[in-house]
């Protein structure tokens, strides 16, 4: 049984007086230096150029530092880039910087997990994975909420790393719901497998299959639009609040039947087979192999994939239907 800390078993006194440095201000970055912030922490965001990022930090109140000038002030250094860009921004501004009993915090346990980065002994390594997109964490907390999070210990030299994960897992609103402890490992496996069979990956290929086939088929492109892929949110907020019985619940007698009987038949054996090679792939470290590879190349795979899904019908309609869709949206 997993070990899940709230609120009420954390306190926020073991960082609270510690300078972190937040190193990215995009999707997580964001989210983690106005949560943590907002909890009355020490934060300031490190940055390797001026652009995008840099502005929108300025515009939030945050004085933004080059990387290395951010690092070496801080007490507390979490690793906010891309996956891929960690390792060198770690040789390059994280490495030489370093000192005795600093921390280094992860919201994903892929460059640890990899050995891609390998820090020194004298430090503590540990993280916080948000178990939802960035915005949504700012978004939860914002509201009084929070999004459940993974906390994991890699390297315990101060013999507290586990108590200040908890504390950035508590700042960030994650223990408003719950922090499930976890290991690098586990986290960094099931992560990506979740990713790329389920929540990326294999929801919006099946959207996709259905919307397509039904285009074939003669069926307006707006209409197959609502039904494949516009209600499936409505469908997954039912599972989310009530569970799979509620949301059978909520649906007609043949909505129900029809999706014990077909369901099964279009995600069959095969379907479980794929899903377990997948994620079999992640586990040998074949899938990081692949990966690290593809953005050594410049990442041509994830730049197509992009620029398919950007100028795919199921795009160009639902651009089309977007102000439907938000003039429908709940006021308030
Ligand atoms: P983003 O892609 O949103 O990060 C973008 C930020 O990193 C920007 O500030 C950008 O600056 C900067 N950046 C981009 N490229 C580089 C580079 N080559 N070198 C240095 N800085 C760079 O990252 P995410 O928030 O998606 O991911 C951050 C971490 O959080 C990852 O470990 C990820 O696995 C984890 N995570 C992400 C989740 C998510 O919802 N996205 C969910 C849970 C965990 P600029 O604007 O100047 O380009
Ligand atoms: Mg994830
Ligand atoms: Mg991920």
């Amino acid at each position: 049984i997993a070990k899940i800390y709230t609120d009420k078993d954390v306190t926020l006194d073991i960082i609270k007086g510690k300078k972190i440095a937040v190193l990215g201000y995009g999707s997580q970055g964001r989210a983690w230096a106005l949560n943590l912030r907002d909890s009355g922490l020490n934060v300031t965001v490190g940055l390797e150029r001026q652009g995008k990022s840099w502005d929108q930090a300025t515009a939030d109140g945050f004085k933004p530092e080059k990387t290395e000038d951010a690092v070496k002030k801080a007490d507390v250094v979490i690793f906010l880039v891309p996956d891929m860009a960690q390792r060198l921004v770690y040789r390059e501004r994280v490495q030489p910087y370093l000192r005795e009993g600093m921390d280094l915090v992860f919201a994903h346990g892929f460059n640890i997990h990899y050995r891609l980065i390998e820090p020194p002994k004298n430090v503590d390594v540990y993280m916080v994975a948000p178990k939802g997109p960035g915005p949504i964490v700012r978004d939860f907390y914002t509201k009084g909420g929070g999004v459940p999070v993974l906390v994991a210990v890699h390297q315990n030299y101060s013999g507290k790393a586990m108590e200040k994960a908890l504390a950035i897992a508590k700042g960030l609103g994650g223990t408003r719901a719950g922090a499930i402890e976890t290991t690098f490992k586990e986290e960094t496996e099931t992560d990506l497998i979740g990713e790329q069979t389920i929540l990326v990956g294999g929801v919006m290929e099946l959207m996709k299959s259905a919307f397509e086939t039904l285009v074939e088929m003669g069926y307006q492109p707006e209409v197959a639009y609502f039904e494949t892929i516009n209600e499936l949110k409505m469908i997954v907020d039912l599972i989310y609040d009530k569970g799979f019985m509620g949301m059978l619940r909520a649906v007609s007698d043949t909505a129900k039947y029809g999706g014990f009987t077909v369901g099964k038949h279009v995600i069959n054996e095969e379907t479980r087979r794929r899903i377990r090679e997948a994620a079999e792939k992640v586990r040998s470290g074949k899938f990081a192999e692949e990966w690290i590879e593809e953005y050594g190349r410049g990442s041509p795979t994830l730049q197509k994939g992009m620029e398919d899904m950007d100028k795919s019908m199921e795009e160009q309609t639902g651009r089309r239907l977007k102000e439907i869709i938000e003039r429908g949206k709940p006021k308030a």
